[in-house]
Formats: C-alpha cells, sequence, structure tokens
C-alpha cells in the first residue's frame, strides 16, 4: 500500500468533488448552515458510511462519523478539521483533515481491520467565523464551550444564528449534549495544510506542529495635528502617520530573528488623508503570534514601551486597544513524539514548526490532548486563496504517516 498513490488520488479527486458544494459557480464558498455547507455535508456522510463508518449529526451541525474498535463503545481518538471555508477559498483547508482520514479508515474497513480503540472522524460544522463573525463554532460544541451568546449574532441577512440553525433542523437546546466526555476520548489529532512557506521552501512534505501560536492584537489611534504640507517645516509638525510608520518599523524589527515570533502591521489608514497634508490622524492594527506565551508577551511590552517613546518624541496621542488576545496551545509532547516516530519510519526528517494560524484543535485542547500534523502547500504556501495547492503524492506521504500513527497509536496511561 506505501508504494503507491491510490489514497493521495483518492484523497484529491475527493478534495476536487467536495469544492463543488460552494455558494458560488465561480470559486469556493462554504459557510455555515448554507445549501452549499449541506450538501457537503451529505457528501462527507456518504464517504464515511463507505468506509465502514456509522454517521451521525450533533446539534451544532457537525459530521461524526464513528469507526468502532475490537469491543464497543471503547474510548475514541478524535481526529478531523472543518469543513466550512472562508470566501473565495482553497479546496485543502479544513478539508484535508477530514478526507484523508476516511481515506485510512476506508482501507482497514476493507481489510477487516479494527483496532482497541474506536476511531472518531469529525468533519467541524464551523471554524472560520465567516457568516456570524463568531469563530470555532463546530470544536466548541465538541469541547462543550460552546458560547450561548454567539447565537444571537446575524448573519449579513439579519438571521440569527439561532434562528438558522433551528431552520436547518438543529436544534440549539441540544449543544450541551454534543460535548464529549474527557473520559471517552483518547486524544485528538487534526491533520491540515501548512498554510504557509515552511516545509515548502525547507522541501519537506510533513511536519510536526508543536504548539499553536497564542496572539495579542490591538486597534491603534494616532493622533497628531494636521497641517499645510507646504507650509509647516518639518520640525514643527505633529505627523501621526510618520508615528504609526515608525512604530510598525520598530514592531518589525523587534519581532524578527526570534524562532516562532511573528508581528504584522496589517490595516494602516490615514482617514480622510490628502496628498497635500501633513496628517492628523492614523489608525492600524498590530498583531503578534508566538509559539510561546513569555516571548510573545516580552515582545508584546517591548512594543507597547516603544510606541510611548515614539508617541512623546513626536507629540502624538495614542489610543491603544486590545482587540483579541489568545494563549498559546502546545501541542503534547507525548503525541508530538508518536507522530515523529511515524513520519521517521518511513526515512524522513522530523521537522518541527509552531502554527501560526489558529485550528480546531485549539477547542479540542480543552477536552483532550491534541497533535497536529502539517502537510506542505505549494503556490508558495498561499492558503485562504484559490491558488491554494498541495500534491496527491503528499496527501499519500500524509495518509501514510496517519495510518502509522493510529497503528501504533499507545494511549497515555
Ligand atoms: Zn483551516
Amino acid at each position: 500500500m506505501d508504494g503507491d498513490n491510490s489514497r493521495g488520488t483518492l484523497i484529491m479527486q475527493w478534495a476536487d468533488e467536495l469544492a463543488r458544494h460552494s455558494e458560488s459557480p465561480d470559486w469556493l464558498t462554504r459557510t455555515y448552515l448554507t445549501n452549499a455547507h449541506h450538501g457537503a455535508a451529505a457528501t462527507l456522510t456518504a464517504w464515511m458510511q463507505e468506509a465502514g463508518m456509522i454517521v451521525r449529526r450533533d446539534a451544532a451541525g457537525n459530521v461524526i462519523g464513528r469507526y468502532e474498535g475490537l469491543t464497543p463503545d471503547a474510548p475514541a481518538l478524535l481526529t478531523g478539521s472543518h469543513f466550512d471555508t472562508v470566501r473565495n477559498a482553497g479546496k485543502y483547508d479544513g478539508n484535508l483533515g477530514i478526507l484523508l482520514p476516511i481515506a485510512c479508515i476506508r482501507d482497514w474497513h476493507r481489510q477487516g481491520k479494527r483496532f482497541p480503540f474506536a476511531i472518531e472522524v469529525i468533519g467541524f460544522a464551523e471554524e472560520e467565523g465567516v457568516r456570524f463573525k463568531a469563530t470555532l463554532l463546530g470544536s466548541r460544541a465538541i469541547a462543550g464551550t460552546f458560547d450561548n451568546t454567539v447565537l444571537d449574532k446575524r448573519d449579513d441577512q439579519g438571521k440569527t444564528m439561532r434562528e438558522v440553525m433551528r431552520e436547518a433542523g438543529f436544534d440549539p437546546a441540544g449543544l450541551p449534549q454534543a460535548a464529549h466526555k474527557p473520559e471517552n476520548v483518547l486524544a485528538f489529532m487534526e491533520v491540515h495544510i501548512e498554510q504557509g512557506p515552511v516545509l515548502l521552501d525547507e522541501n519537506l512534505p510533513v511536519g510536526v506542529v508543536t504548539a499553536i501560536s497564542g496572539a495579542s492584537r490591538f486597534l491603534v489611534t494616532a493622533t497628531g495635528l494636521a497641517g499645510h504640507a507646504g507650509t509647516v517645516p518639518m520640525g514643527l509638525r505633529r505627523d501621526a502617520a510618520m508615528t504609526a510608520a515608525e512604530i510598525g518599523l520598530y514592531i518589525e524589527k523587534r519581532c524578527s530573528g526570534i524562532p516562532g515570533l511573528v508581528g504584522t502591521v496589517g490595516q494602516f489608514d490615514v482617514p480622510n488623508g490628502a496628498a497635500n497634508v501633513v496628517p492628523g490622524k492614523a489608525v492600524f492594527t498590530i498583531d503578534v503570534r508566538a509559539e510561546t506565551d513569555n516571548v510573545r508577551l516580552a515582545a508584546v511590552r517591548d512594543v507597547l514601551a516603544e510606541m510611548q517613546n515614539i508617541a512623546a518624541r513626536r507629540k502624538v496621542a495614542l489610543d491603544i486597544n486590545p482587540t483579541h488576545e489568545a494563549k498559546s496551545v502546545p501541542c503534547a509532547p507525548w503525541l508530538q513524539e508518536q507522530l515523529g516516530k511515524a513520519i521517521g519510519s518511513f526515512g524522513l526528517p522530523v521537522r518541527h514548526l509552531p502554527s501560526g494560524a489558529g485550528h480546531d484543535a485549539m477547542a479540542i485542547a480543552s477536552i483532550t490532548d491534541v497533535a497536529m500534523l502539517f502537510v506542505r502547500c505549494g503556490n508558495g504556501g498561499i492558503s485562504h486563496h484559490p491558488d491554494e495547492t498541495m500534491t496527491a503524492e503528499d496527501a499519500q506521504i500524509a495518509a501514510n504517516v496517519f495510518s502509522r500513527f493510529v497503528e501504533h497509536f499507545a494511549a497515555k496511561r
């Protein structure tokens, strides 16, 4: 089975087929509980059943395929990822992590192979947060951490999540029952495309995720004094945009050269700016992420301190609003070790790397130990974009690694 590309080819075919369930005929968009979303759920259900799984939907709309172990009701090794997408998405983000385990289980089912544990493949109904501006809905339901206040959030048509769920036949009152009991779960392992260029750059098909990076985000308004670009001498200016620019350059410098640390100014506006006006106002965002919280918090402290220095020197006022704060979620060392052994058994180097993006594993970490297998992206590592790509060869390697991981899986005592 390891010599051919049959599973890799099947996974790629399935990804193409699943991508036809889209809200748009021209590109892939599949948001929570739309017709496209229902279509994808039905297709996943059929493939899971054909692979020997018993399939159910929970109150959040998650698609859960269970491949029983040697004894009924054995605790389960959980795997899976999300089948919702961003707007104008790629085919593999999320979907790969559902399709790949189905392809592996399909083979075990044909061979009549069962394990001392059950395997549950979860198609998480919602991760990206596009329709209701709330993320990780599916995995939070499974983890028992679903925040009921999001049920009142509205989509662009003005419908609340509660209404949309009821119309689709899912009862929000049943959400507590969607939670998995920790004692019935052995671990969670998510396969996902890297969504970045590291594996591609190092010519490696797969990698072991060490942690899902924590993040700190801020929205900053700099207020100086607008003036005539011709008449205000350089030394008398209170330029809000150049203050923001100097801060941005400091962030870039502070976050460079430290492994696992990244800092970004992704939005940078000069409201009502004009070519002949010294900017009186600038609005910008800061996003700092790191594999470990200590490294992130130290960088944030330095950035906030230097911002005050820069603003004071330039006589510009800063209004700094924290908009997001998430701790790093480490992947369990015992699972990383077993995953590394599976990779090494194919003669491949074991590359460890953090995940700068958030994933369902973050939510599941509150009920069980988690691990993630990253698979190389093509096209420079682009994701959340139709150019997102990967190869059948890499899908095959990842499936082989996943299979070996499961076949040698030893639960923590
Ligand atoms: Zn994803």
